[in-house]
C-alpha cells in the first residue's frame, strides 16, 4: 500500500518521465485523426494501423504555454523552425524554409497574398518535406520514397541531398519539366510514370510489399501517410496570425491538392487556441479551391458525402492540383464544414488569365495553382460568399517558374502578345484606380 501511495505521489513525474521516453521533447505522442489510438512518437510511424488514419503529432500544450509565449517568436529566424515551440525536438535539416512574405495586394483592398514561391524550389512543398525530411533522419531512415505531382517530388529531392539520403522519386511522365531537371539536378532516383500521383502511389505501395523495404531502411514520406509533413505545413497557420498580428482572418482560400496546408493550419489555430495565441471560436472560413478538371472536394462538398470519390480522368494545367482522390479527404471536407467555409472548382482558362492577372498586377508570378486561388476569390466576390471588406489570405503555393513550359504551351508563342491586348480589364474596383 504504502509502495502505492509513493506510486501515485511521483505518478506524474513517472508519466511525464515515461512519456518523453515515447515523444521527442514536447511531443507526447501521435493519434489517430480517425479512432483516436495513441502512438509512440519515438520511433518511425505511418498511419493507424486499426482504420488507415491519418496520425497527428501531439505535444505538451500546456507546458508550452506555461514556459514560452509568442512574444519571444521576436527576433528569431525568418524561418519555419522560429515555431520549433510546437515542432518535434529534432536537429532540423532546413533551406531557410518557410517566414515568406505575406502581401498586401494591390488590387483588392481587404486580400494578403501569402508568398509561398519564395520557398526553396519555389514551392510550399519544402516545409512539409523539411520536416519530413528532418524526422526521418531523426529515426536513421536512408531511402524516402515518394509519389508527387511535381514540386514535392522536387522538395524531397532537395532537403534529401541537404540530409545525405537517398530520395526516390516516382511521378508522373507529362509533370512540369522544371520538376524533372531539378530531381536529376538534386540527385534523386527518378521514376516517369505514365499516369497520375494515384498511379505512382500504388507503384510506391507495391515496392513496400518487397522484402528490401524495412531491411534497407526505406520510408514512404506521401502525403499525409507519415505524420510529419502537416508539421511543416502546419506552420504556414502560426505565420499567417504572426504576421497579420495575431488576428485571424475572415478567410483563407487554399490551392488543395492533397489538402496537407488546409489540414496542417486548421491544426495550427487548434494549438494557438490552446496557447492563448489567439482568440477561441475565431477560425477562418477555409476555402478549399480545386480545378474543373479534378474537382472531388467541390463535389462531396456540394453531394454532402464525408469523403471524396476518385475523380475520373483528371485533367488540369495545374499540376498540383491533378490529385484525384486525397487521402486526407474526409479531414479536409470536415475542416471545410467546420470553418463555414466552402470548396469551388474554377477553369483551367480562369486559372490562366488569374496568373496573369496576378502577375501584372501584382508583381507575384504565380503558379497555375496560386491563379486558381485568384480566380476563386474573384468568383467568391461575385457569388457573395465573400465581401470585399472581409480579410483574405490567397495561398499562392509556389513560384510560375517552375511552369514556363506550362505557360508557353498554352498561350504559344503568339499568345503572350495577344493576351496583354486583352487583359487590363477588371482592374477598376470599387471606383478606385490600382496604381499601374
Ligand atoms: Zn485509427
Amino acid at each position: 500500500m504504502a509502495a502505492m501511495v509513493r506510486g501515485w505521489r511521483t505518478g506524474t513525474e513517472n508519466c511525464i518521465r515515461r512519456d518523453a521516453k515515447l515523444g521527442i521533447g514536447m511531443l507526447t505522442h501521435l493519434e489517430c485523426t480517425r479512432c483516436g489510438q495513441h502512438y509512440p512518437a519515438d520511433r518511425p510511424q505511418t498511419v493507424c494501423g486499426k482504420d488507415g488514419g491519418i496520425l497527428y503529432a501531439r505535444y505538451d500544450l500546456a507546458t508550452i504555454k506555461r514556459t514560452f509565449s509568442s512574444a519571444r517568436l521576436a527576433g528569431r529566424a525568418p524561418t519555419m523552425w522560429r515555431y520549433d515551440a510546437v515542432l518535434p525536438d529534432a536537429n532540423p535539416v532546413s533551406l531557410g524554409e518557410g517566414f515568406t512574405p505575406m502581401l498586401s495586394s494591390r488590387e483588392y483592398a481587404n486580400v494578403y497574398i501569402k508568398d509561398e514561391g519564395l520557398n526553396p524550389t519555389g514551392s510550399f512543398k519544402a516545409r512539409g518535406l523539411s520536416a519530413g525530411v528532418t524526422m526521418a533522419r531523426h529515426f536513421g531512415l536512408k531511402k524516402l520514397a515518394i509519389p508527387s505531382a511535381g514540386n514535392a517530388a522536387g522538395a524531397l529531392a532537395a532537403y534529401a541531398a541537404a540530409a545525405g539520403l537517398e530520395a526516390h522519386i516516382f511521378m508522373p511522365r507529362d509533370v512540369p519539366q522544371a520538376n524533372r531537371v531539378e530531381c536529376d539536378y538534386y540527385g534523386a532516383q527518378v521514376t516517369l510514370v505514365d499516369g497520375l500521383i494515384s498511379d505512382c502511389a500504388r507503384r510506391v505501395a507495391e515496392l513496400k510489399k518487397e522484402s528490401f523495404w524495412e531491411k534497407d531502411g526505406w520510408f514512404d514520406v506521401s502525403t499525409t501517410k507519415e505524420p510529419y509533413r502537416v508539421e511543416g505545413k502546419k506552420t504556414m497557420g502560426y505565420e499567417v496570425a504572426e504576421q497579420l498580428g495575431w488576428r485571424i482572418p475572415q478567410g483563407i482560400i487554399y490551392p488543395t491538392g492533397g489538402g496537407v496546408g488546409l489540414l496542417g493550419m486548421w491544426k495550427a489555430f487548434e494549438e494557438m487556441e490552446a496557447l492563448g495565441w489567439i482568440d477561441a471560436g475565431k477560425r477562418p472560413k477555409m476555402i478549399s479551391v480545386q480545378a474543373e478538371g479534378c474537382a472531388p472536394i467541390p463535389k462531396a462538398l456540394e453531394e454532402g458525402m464525408g469523403a471524396s470519390t476518385m475523380w475520373p480522368e483528371a485533367h488540369t494545367l495545374a499540376a498540383g492540383l491533378r490529385v484525384p482522390k486525397a487521402y486526407g479527404d474526409f479531414i479536409i471536407l470536415d475542416v471545410v464544414r467546420k470553418s463555414c467555409g466552402t470548396a469551388i472548382a474554377v477553369s483551367d482558362d480562369a486559372i490562366m488569365a488569374a496568373v496573369k492577372e496576378m502577375a501584372s498586377t501584382e508583381g507575384i508570378f504565380p503558379a497555375p495553382e496560386g491563379g486558381a486561388a485568384l480566380a476563386a476569390y474573384q468568383q467568391l466576390l461575385a457569388s457573395e460568399f465573400l465581401t470585399e471588406k472581409d480579410r483574405v489570405v490567397l495561398f499562392n503555393t509556389g513560384s510560375g517558374y517552375k511552369y514556363l513550359d506550362v505557360f508557353a504551351e498554352y498561350w504559344g508563342v503568339e499568345g503572350f502578345a495577344a493576351l496583354a491586348q486583352k487583359l487590363p480589364a477588371s482592374r477598376n474596383i470599387g471606383g478606385i484606380i490600382a496604381p499601374y
